[in-house]
């Protein structure tokens, strides 16, 4: 259950700031703390991403001021709370906002384009010329993610479940499609590749693509199982990675890819210019009062929602 309530905020601490926030990232891990799949300590808040305008500073606080935007997308010193008008949080967590860069963007993009930044460039490594595979390629990830494969020069074909959420994929670069549910994934990959395979699958949507990302994989290839929108993979025989061809598998968590201040700072720099210079053009698919949370909730994991979702404080 999502309760409104009220709360008195102290001032900010050492090393900590007040944001009033602007807008709220959805993601959909903040589904998975609801259900209690990713179990957190009850009562909680709820949400890791937003962006505002910093009102207070506590003591020591360098390098933010009074009248700064800024945007976070972790947990808080009280855990999970993005849900919420103003916040307070440690500066240790907290990115300053580009001029070209609006408060509603940095929340709708902060923690997904980060994801595929550290998934695509970090992780998986692709390299132009690459062929690759994206599930759910009308998410908020996946639109993202379409438009950074498309920028390094990758051959992208995208899946999605509706011929809508197709048609977004392939004006943001994908060059081929395929319906997800209706189509044979993996032998129209396979003939979309020439019987070879793709290098990479980037799969979030967990259980239910499991197998037949396997299936569309080349011979060494890699599956990037990043989430679980369908439920979570469990169960792997790893003898079947070797018969369908000496197959790698990795399921990353941002965490692990922004684990220094330099990573996490490398990577957004990596993510402004991204925005700031359009090769990334954030969709917000939708904008919901903070007070309608449950309906965006369940809008997200009835697969009612494109690109990134918002909610407004
Ligand atoms: P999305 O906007 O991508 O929404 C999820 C999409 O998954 C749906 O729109 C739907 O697309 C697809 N889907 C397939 N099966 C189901 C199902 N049974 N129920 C619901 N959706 C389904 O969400 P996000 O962009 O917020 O996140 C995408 C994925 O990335 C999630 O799995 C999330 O957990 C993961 N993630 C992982 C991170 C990490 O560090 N590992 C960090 C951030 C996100 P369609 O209808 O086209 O199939």
């Amino acid at each position: 259950m999502i309760e409104w309530i009220s709360e008195d905020l102290p001032a900010p601490a050492a090393g900590e700031v007040l944001i009033e926030q602007s807008a709220i990232g959805l993601n959909f891990i903040d589904t998975y703390h609801r259900t209690g799949l990713y179990p957190v300590p009850l009562p909680s808040g709820l949400g890791l991403e937003a962006a505002g305008t910093i009102t207070a500073v506590g003591e020591g606080v360098e390098d933010f001021k009074v009248g700064d935007r800024a945007a976070y997308m972790g947990p808080g010193k009280d855990g999970l709370g993005a849900y919420a008008t103003r916040r307070i949080m440690p500066v240790a967590g907290l990115f300053k906002l580009p001029d070209d860069v609006p408060s509603d963007i940095a929340a709708a993009a902060l923690l997904k384009a980060a994801t595929v930044e550290g998934l695509v460039e970090r992780c998986a490594k692709v390299q132009t010329g690459d062929w690759v595979l994206v599930h759910a390629a009308a998410g908020g990830v996946g639109l993202i993610m379409v438009q950074w494969l498309k920028a390094i020069g990758a051959n992208i074909i995208a899946a999605a479940s509706t011929d809508a959420k197709l048609e977004l994929a392939r004006k943001a670069g994908a060059h081929h499609t395929i319906l997800s549910g209706a189509d044979d994934l993996a032998a129209r990959v396979q003939e979309l590749t020439g019987g070879t395979g793709v290098s990479v699958v980037f799969d979030g949507v967990g259980k239910d693509t499991f197998e037949v990302s396997l299936d569309c994989l080349a011979s060494r290839g890699l599956l990037v199982s990043f989430g679980n929108a369908s439920g979570p993979v469990e169960g792997v025989n790893l003898g079947v990675l070797a018969s369908k061809g000496s197959l790698f598998v990795t399921r990353p968590t941002l965490g692990h890819y922004y684990a220094t201040p330099e990573d996490a700072a490398a990577g957004i720099a990596r993510v402004w210019d991204m925005i700031g210079s359009g090769k990334v053009k954030v969709t917000i698919g939708a904008a919901y009062p903070l007070s309608e949370a449950a309906n965006a909730h369940r809008d997200l994991v009835a697969r009612k929602t494109i690109g990134s979702v918002i909610l407004l404080p």
